[in-house]
């Protein structure tokens, strides 16, 4: 099965997962017009939102902890998403969302140039390239727990761990972002 995308408009990329000296930007940004719908990638439970920004924001407004109105969704005890700049968030903290309901409307809120998705993908609270997720080349970790621990025996007997989509090394030494950690 495909993985869900967070956009209807999957091919605009404004800005890609990157570090280099200095910089850094822990998601992926998608070039959105205001008012888009703005879907949950898998099923799982708001763990923390926010709302009333100004659906029109600037760079370095800090409404929202910079990232304007957003939402993060805690999909298992390893595995979280958080979609930032939206214009309108219909989801509250605490609730349970499926894989592929709309939680919000794509916006230029916070410290935002322009009209964007910025879409972060969480291993272990760590960011991670979303990019393999979006371009369907591995699967979304395993949402349920007890699942995940399963497929985690079987792996050890059958070295399938890498098509389990479960944290490589390299992913979890990833520095995180500093400009909005703490969303
Ligand atoms: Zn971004």
């Amino acid at each position: 099965m495909a993985n869900q995308h967070p956009t209807n408009n999957v091919g605009i990329i404004s800005s890609g997962f990157y570090r280099s000296s200095g910089a850094y930007h822990g998601a992926i940004d998608f070039a959105l017009p205001i008012g888009k719908p703005i879907y949950a990638v898998e099923s799982g439970t708001v763990e923390a939102h926010n709302e009333g920004c100004p659906e029109n924001g600037y760079i370095n407004n800090p409404c929202g902890n910079y990232g304007g109105n957003w939402v993060r969704i805690k999909h298992s005890a390893n595995f979280k998403t958080k979609s930032l700049h939206l214009a309108k968030v219909f989801v509250k903290t605490g609730e349970y969302v499926k894989r592929g309901q709309e939680i919000g409307l794509s916006g230029n809120s916070g410290s935002s140039t322009g009209p964007h998705l910025h879409f972060a993908v969480l291993i272990n609270d760590v960011q991670v390239d979303p990019s393999s997720y979006i371009n369907n080349q591995k699967p979304y970790p395993e949402t349920d727990i007890s699942q995940k621990k399963k497929c985690l025996w079987v792996c050890y007997l059958s070295l399938l761990c890498s098509f389990g989509g479960f944290t490589t090394t390299k992913e979890s030494t990833l520095i995180q972002d500093w400009t909005i950690s703490s969303i």
